[in-house]
């Protein structure tokens, strides 16, 4: 019985150390500690034993099933571990692939530009106003000084939605929606950036809509001499402090007098090159003091106040500072085109 008993053990224990699994594990446990199990036989069969044997086989078996036991829980436990490794092997996550970089944007150049011009002005004290892009016949033209068969209205070709209803075809009715708010006070100092819109089609300098930015000044005692200043502090800001700014006189109903305003040319510097045909200069924006009918209409004394205001091409001002040649290029939402703008 004995003998029995220490060859069971030997059995036992090999197969524990064989098991490769929590389930062979188990089918050992079953098949050793079972109900109907050896281990459990061989116990049953400790009656037919000789009585005085009997306490010296029984504490064997006991002993032997303690140890089946240890030895079963030791290793259910390395088993347990070895799995559970094995599970984290294979859901591992491998880091050291390329994660998809999402792709980051640009400002467009439009963007950075109209942000350099409004840094510039506000850094003078202006604040910026906005308006609506559909306007009215009254603020786009009439109370600019353009009635309704006034031949500058020529110039001014634009969609019209409704009736009296039109995309505006300047940021100008800006001005006048500013000092109809503002009246009686002074001084206004605004600028106006947005979207305009002409009857053009579309080419190589012309887009039917296009980025404008006015600015108004109106207080006591405000002279053409201030308007040359802050123009040609704001052009030396923009392109460079050697460059020569240019007014020639021009005509615009809403401002008298008026004046056309160039910038020596970027490239030739004034000698004369493609891009200014030869002439030297670039025009960059329009430009004069308010027309006394435009103050008075909005509810300013011309006797008392007086103002300057221009309007300046954003898109033209792009263009020139980035040497693009095709104005399209800023509406084609191109993406190799306009990634060449990134700035950090
Ligand atoms: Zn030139």
């Amino acid at each position: 019985m004995l003998s029995k008993i220490s060859q069971l053990r030997e059995e036992a224990m090999a197969a524990i150390a064989e098991a490769d699994s929590q389930e062979r594990l188990d089918k050992v446990r079953v098949q050793y500690l079972g109900k109907k199990g050896e281990l459990t036989a061989l116990l049953r069969g400790l009656g037919q034993v000789d009585p005085q044997q009997r306490p010296v086989i029984g504490q064997a078996v006991n002993s032997l099933r303690a140890d089946l036991e240890q030895a079963l829980a030791d290793k259910g436990a390395v088993l347990a571990e070895q799995e559970q490794a094995a599970r984290l092997a294979k859901e591992k996550i491998d880091i050291t692939l390329p994660g998809r970089r999402p792709q980051i944007g640009t400002f467009h150049p439009l963007t950075i530009v109209l942000r350099e011009i409004q840094e510039i002005f506000l850094g003078m004290g202006y604040e910026v106003a906005e308006g609506p892009e559909v306007e009215t016949d009254y603020y786009n033209f009439e109370a600019l000084n353009i009635p309704a068969e006034h031949p500058a209205r020529d110039m001014w070709d634009t969609l019209y939605t409704a009736g009296n209803t039109l995309l505006r075809t300047h940021t100008s009715p800006v001005q006048v929606r500013t000092m109809e708010r503002m009246q009686p006070q002074v001084p206004i100092k605004i600028i106006a950036p947005g979207r305009v819109y002409r009857r053009d089609a579309l080419d190589a300098s012309h887009s039917p809509v296009f980025n404008q930015v006015e600015g108004l000044v109106v207080d006591r005692g405000i002279t053409f001499a201030d308007l040359k200043g802050t123009l040609v502090l704001f052009v030396q800001k923009m392109f460079g402090k050697d460059r020569q700014v240019r007014f020639r006189p021009s005509f615009f109903p809403f401002t008298e007098p008026s004046a056309e305003v160039d910038v020596s040319c970027i490239v030739c510097n004034g000698a004369g090159c493609r891009l200014c045909s030869q002439t030297g200069w670039l025009e960059i924006l329009g430009a004069g003091s308010v027309h006394p009918r435009v103050l008075e209409m909005s509810g300013y004394d011309p006797t008392v106040y007086s103002g300057f205001a221009f309007g300046l091409g954003v898109d033209r001002i792009a263009l020139l500072k980035y040497g693009i040649d095709d104005i399209r290029h800023l509406y084609e939402n191109n993406w190799s085109f306009l990634k060449q703008f990134r700035t950090e």
